[in-house]
């Protein structure tokens, strides 16, 4: 079967000879690819023409609405792309991680993005900076889609997993891209990729797929464009030096090689949970995906008077670990992706035991279940350990990218921190540890040096997702060696793909750009109370000025009876003299209540809830005999979606400003409340 291209909004077969891709267990050809012939600056072109426009034109809300169609959709016809997992030498384990988990981050974007993000086509970052002393001059950060592609150039161990982790954010972000998969497995990416297109769930130009070589694409690349890159290192920085990503200053991501590491904390002994933990931890990520995840723990770090346990335990796991044909009930590691791998992992190796030790596996002369050894792309699971790991550094150096791992020695924490750095830099690293003084020093100590690190102990051992799972809610990349990126991360994974700017004006100019009022903007009066009225009539900018109240000592008892709070710096006249306030003072949560006294409207309308509140400060005290006032801004609306067992409603933030007599301000924040739409909106993404 040849591979199909996708370009142009069509599916088209590349031209010549194509590339020969082989089952993993039993080395017969499943597909050829060729991407000859395709013309890759017109893909780029369209994608920024015909992908770019219309994913723009879309809000935040609506671009995570298509990423959860698709996700459901996906999800509905997963089990077909199962059985051609197992062509990747990938076992039912290691497909959950890929498929599934990959599903998965489509689902989390599809939610973050509707939570996280405003229902507009851009995003504000952070909050207004005051430039000025009167305040009439004033910045914001504005985070706007890039206008090009997206190219993402993926490794072969994740063929579906390394697709939508770069997809979710991308198109949340309202960039199209275009995929190229590692050829090695690339027939499992065109099988969802396929799924994908069609359900016509991503508009025309979106997304685009390369199965081959990616000619001359990364010559097309313009400033608006993007590369995100997952594979070796050798091949990222001759990409990340290509002429035209460096004239144009193309953004470049790099995710690449990395020696992870485990360290077994000096508690962590045998006869202990933790001990237990990181026995078993190793072991799988030593076989899981045979070693072939750029997570996996490449080096073993461990009390020195520990390394003989430590190897024992791990030899008895290792040698109960079935390898052979995942098919195959019991099979818990299958081969590597492909026969190539095999010399791959075989030329690492060689190189490791130059300054180690095998004590586990090492050569052929092992057990597969069910599947020829001449045919298959199996290597032996294999531990080794180095007494020297400061002089003898090949481990540091060398990524067996299969079941390979170093079993080392540290003689106090700060060495064992010292070891994990030699890493030169690595996506995660772990410690295993149940005195959280050793977490700590160990997490300072490595952080410079990792992207993620990993803290395991029995208190979260039920519920801890493993040291090798990049989660979409968490960053994922590391320093140096492991190439200096960062990706996903929730809302930050989407920001790579936007322009941050920088924009300076006067608070009403700033606040009619983003559609958000600020302090010393405009504001706008009505005769009719703002909580009268329904969702679309409200204008951002509106605002009651209330009636006043004045403070009274009853009020404090009051208060102090009703709710418990009898606080000296309330109740007791001679600590409240004392204290920093010099008298008693009114509770804040008092100020709070009464305001809402002042704002609320209290008749039966729109306003269906107040259901939160942020940013409060209460910046001045409140004394009886003090007369306070309110003014309530709508300072932003956020249309939602209908709930099945609501009314159409939407989002409404409150800019709440309490002052006292003098006019000075003694408590601020934000509330919002859930207002009802007068009507609900047309969906815009197929069920
Ligand atoms: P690779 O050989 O570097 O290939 C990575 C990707 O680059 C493939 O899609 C490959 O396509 C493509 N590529 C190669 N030459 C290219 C060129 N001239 N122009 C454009 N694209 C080009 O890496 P791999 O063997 O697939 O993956 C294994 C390595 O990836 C390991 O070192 C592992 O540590 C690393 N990895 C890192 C991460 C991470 O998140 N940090 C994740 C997974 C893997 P072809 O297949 O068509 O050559």
């Amino acid at each position: 079967m040849r591979l199909q291209n996708y370009a142009l909004g069509q599916w088209v077969a590349g031209t010549g000879a194509g590339t020969d891709l082989h089952h993993a267990v039993t080395g017969e050809k499943v597909a050829e690819a060729s991407s000859a012939g395709l013309d890759f600056g017109a893909m780029a072109h369209y994608a920024r023409t015909v992908g770019g426009p219309a994913l723009r034109t879309m809000t935040f809300h609506e671009r995570a609405l298509m990423l959860k169609a698709m996700a459901k959709y996906l999800m509905e016809r997963k089990d077909s792309l199962y059985a051609l997992s197992s062509a990747t030498g990938a076992t039912k384990g290691d497909s959950w991680v890929d498929i599934d988990g990959g599903i998965g981050t489509l689902f989390v974007y599809a939610s973050k993005g509707r939570r996280e993000f405003p229902n507009e086509t851009f995003h504000i970052d952070g909050p207004m900076e005051n430039l000025s002393k009167n305040g009439t001059f004033v910045g914001r950060h504005l985070c706007v889609p890039l206008e090009g592609v997206a190219v993402h150039i993926n490794a072969f161990n994740f063929p579906c997993w390394g697709m939508l982790e770069k997809l979710s954010p991308t198109l949340l972000a309202g960039m199209p891209a275009i995929v190229k998969p590692a050829t090695l497995t690339s027939f499992l990416t065109e099988a969802m990729f396929r799924m994908m297109i069609e359900s016509g769930i991503f508009p025309e130009g979106a997304i685009q797929l390369i199965c081959g070589s990616a000619g001359d694409l990364l010559d097309h690349l313009t400033m608006q464009d993007a590369v995100a890159f997952t594979g070796s290192a050798s091949t990222g920085h001759m990409l990340k030096a290509h002429p035209t990503v460096a004239a144009n200053a193309v953004r470049f991501n790099m995710e690449a090689d990395s020696l992870n590491c485990a360290i077994m904390g000096p508690d962590a002994l045998p006869g202990t949970e933790e001990f237990d933990l990181f026995i078993k931890e190793v072991t799988r990520e030593m076989t899981t995906k045979a070693g072939q995840k750029c997570t996996a723990i490449r080096r073993t770090i461990v009390p020195e008077g520990a390394m003989e346990d430590v190897i024992r335990a791990l030899t008895k796991r290792l040698g109960d670990v079935k390898v052979g044909d995942p098919a195959v009930d019991g099979v818990k590691m299958g081969p590597l992706a492909g026969r190539p791998q095999v010399g791959e992992v075989h030329r690492s190796l060689d190189a490791i035991k130059g300054g180690a030790e095998v004590v586990f596996g090492g050569n052929d002369n092992f057990d597969i279940v069910g599947a020829d050894r001449s045919k298959g792309a199996f290597f032996p699971i294999t531990l080794l350990a180095c007494n020297n790991p400061r002089e003898r550094t090949q481990s540091h150096d060398v990524e067996a990218f299969g079941p390979v791992n170093t079993v080392m020695p540290y003689a106090a924490v700060g060495d064992a921190i010292e070891l994990a750095r030699m890493g030169k830099g690595s996506l995660v690293g772990s410690v295993f540890t149940a005195d959280d003084r050793v977490a700590r020093e160990v997490v300072l100590g490595m952080a410079p040096y990792h992207g993620r690190v990993y803290v395991l102990n029995r208190h979260s051992a039920k519920e801890a997702t493993g040291h090798g799972s990049p989660l979409p809610h968490l960053v994922h990349g590391g320093p140096g060696r492991a190439g200096g990126g960062e990706e996903m991360g929730g809302a930050r994974g989407v920001l790579h793909y936007m322009q941050r700017t920088a924009i300076q004006g006067s608070p009403t100019t700033i606040a009619r750009i983003t559609n958000e009022w600020i302090t010393g903007a405009a504001q706008s009066g009505d005769r009719v109370h703002p909580f009268r009225k329904h969702f679309e009539e409200l204008q951002v900018g509106e605002t009651l000025l209330t009636h006043r109240r004045t403070v009274t000592e009853t009020d404090i008892v009051n208060f102090a009876c009703l709710s418990g709070d009898h606080f000296y710096a309330h109740m007791d006249e001679i600590a409240a003299k004392e204290s920093i306030f010099g008298r008693r003072v009114a509770h804040g949560y008092f100020v709070l209540a009464a305001a809402a006294g002042l704002f609320v409207h209290p008749a039966p309308g729109p306003v269906l809830a107040n259901y939160g509140m942020e940013n409060l400060r209460f910046t001045k005290p409140v004394y009886a005999g003090d007369t306070i006032q309110v003014t309530l801004t709508c300072k932003s609306k956020t249309a939602k979606e209908t709930p099945a067992d609501g009314p159409p409603q939407g989002v409404v933030a409150w800019d709440v400003n309490v002052k006292n007599q003098d006019g000075e301000l003694v408590a601020t924040y934000t509330i919002l409340t859930l207002v009802r739409r007068l009507t609900a909106p047309a969906p815009s993404i197929p069920a």
